[in-house]
């Protein structure tokens, strides 16, 4: 077992062991925000904030709505891909960058569509850097364009 925590310690992940590797995705938005992430099944990650947990798999951690504690930059993919967008309805792809509400730390992306919501075989990214540097020996680092499978 192993807790990932963000700066102030409100934001809190527990995951059964550390990541297989690391990975700094130099996408447009990961570059910019400096993560580290690692990737897990969602049923294998769960989140607490303020004390309270929820599983990853549970359909309101992939809720367009982030849980209380959190703040949610939405990737727009139709406008990265300057197309209209569509009202009253979220584009495929659409994943959130979550950070925590009080200290701003980037905690984790989800995504928020709903065939994603509804598969708890989903993955999520933790931001490794919520880990301790112990925690994290002799695990690989990666550097890739975009998310690695
Ligand atoms: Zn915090
Ligand atoms: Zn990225």
């Amino acid at each position: 077992m192993l807790t990932a925590s963000c700066h102030c310690g409100r934001v809190r992940f527990t995951v059964p062991a550390p990541p297989p590797f690391r990975n700094e995705c130099h996408c447009t938005v990961c570059y910019k925000y400096g993560a580290n992430w690692g990737y897990y099944p969602k049923t294998e990650a769960t989140i607490s904030i303020d004390g309270k947990e929820t599983p990853a798999a549970d359909p309101a951690f992939s809720s367009e709505t982030p849980l209380p504690g959190l703040a949610y930059y939405v990737r727009d993919v139709e406008a990265e891909k300057e197309l209209p967008p569509t009202p009253g309805k979220m584009a495929r792809g659409h994943l959130a960058f979550a950070r925590c509400a009080h200290c701003g730390c980037m905690t984790h992306w989800v995504g928020i569509q709903p065939d994603y919501a509804k598969d708890p075989r989903q993955r999520v990214g933790i931001n490794t850097r919520l880990m301790s540097e112990e925690d994290l020996k002799g695990v690989e680092q990666k550097t890739s364009a975009g998310p690695l499978k």
